[in-house]
């Protein structure tokens, strides 16, 4: 029993370790019909030095996404934290940064996304995505990165989704081949349990601190350099022909975070966080953040 106990403990320390990333609450946002949709509907026009319902809620989604790192989030004051936080939010995503929620900030809010933070708190060695910042690829904290380039890839089973097997390793071999057709990377396919790189459906609660929060909102996640995992929301509506969401833009997407690229600002790239339709081709600016960190190809 003390070993157990002990094993967990030391299971949660790695975990908390491997996961520095502020996206521990599974906070949720989707269309028009979803509780944060109309939260963000009642606080149109809503500014600093107002105390309002719902602004703790926005202050959630702000800190999940690293925009925020102060604050309770059942803090209802639209404070001068959330204006900067808000202000930063809106000029990551090219909106007009009026640090007021207006309806394009309700609008981009709305899409569902990746749930891994667009902004991480530490410096950064390349450290764009802040207000005033060039359009650019960014790194995890300290850049973690692969010490090889020859990576094996493996598919774990999971909860039964929405799309059939066959379409998911067809679109994760074709995301596979496109970041290896712009890197040093060569990746191979196996059941070996001891495979660099895993990926996988899951639902809700799933082994890791951040549990799904069923269809729309959070998509999927992956975890920086060399830990390889990538998970998958089980309850999306999975597609493979590019209608609702498309598996293979979100793999593409996950499979730079686990790569080692974080959240990019130019709309173009697909290591942009929100899913706004099929995206299957790497821009140049995902190019330029996976050469920047590994060399070309
Ligand atoms: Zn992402
Ligand atoms: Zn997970």
């Amino acid at each position: 029993m003390a070993l157990n106990l002990l094993n967990l403990s030391i299971l949660f320390v790695l975990l908390n370790i491997i996961n520095p990333f502020p996206f521990a609450e599974p906070r949720t946002l989707e269309a028009s019909t979803t509780p944060f949709s109309k939260t963000l509907q009642n606080l149109r026009g809503v500014h600093r030095g107002q105390n309002a319902k719902g602004v703790g809620e926005l202050r959630g989604y702000l800190q999940k996404y690293g925009y925020l790192t102060k604050g309770s989030s059942s803090n209802d004051n639209f404070d001068e934290n959330v204006e900067s936080a808000l202000k930063h939010y809106q000029a990551f995503h090219h909106l007009r940064d009026t640090g007021v929620v207006d309806d394009d900030t309700i609008k981009k809010m709305s899409l569902p996304r990746c749930g891994m933070p667009d902004i991480i708190t530490n410096p950064n060695p390349n450290p764009n995505g802040l207000v005033g910042a060039p359009e650019n690829y960014t790194f995890f904290p300290g850049s973690p990165k692969w010490s090889k380039f020859f990576l094996t890839y493996r598919r774990t089973s999971g909860a039964t989704v929405s799309i059939n097997e066959t379409a998911v390793r067809r679109a994760m071999r074709d995301a596979f081949q496109s970041w290896a057709n712009v890197s040093p990377f060569t990746f191979n396919e196996t059941t070996d349990r001891s495979a660099d790189i895993t990926y996988g459906f899951h639902r809700g609660l799933h082994l890791d601190l951040y549990p799904f929060d069923g269809p729309g909102r959070v998509l999927a996640h992956a975890f920086a350099p060399e830990d390889g995992r990538i998970h998958f929301d089980a309850d999306e509506l999975w597609r493979s022909n590019g209608s609702d969401i498309d598996f293979q833009t979100v793999g593409l997407h996950e499979l730079g975070h686990s790569l080692g690229l974080g959240h990019s600002n130019d709309t173009d790239a697909v290591m942009q966080p929100n899913y706004d339709g099929q995206r299957r081709s790497l821009s140049q600016d995902d190019i330029d953040g996976i050469q920047a960190l590994y060399g070309q190809n």
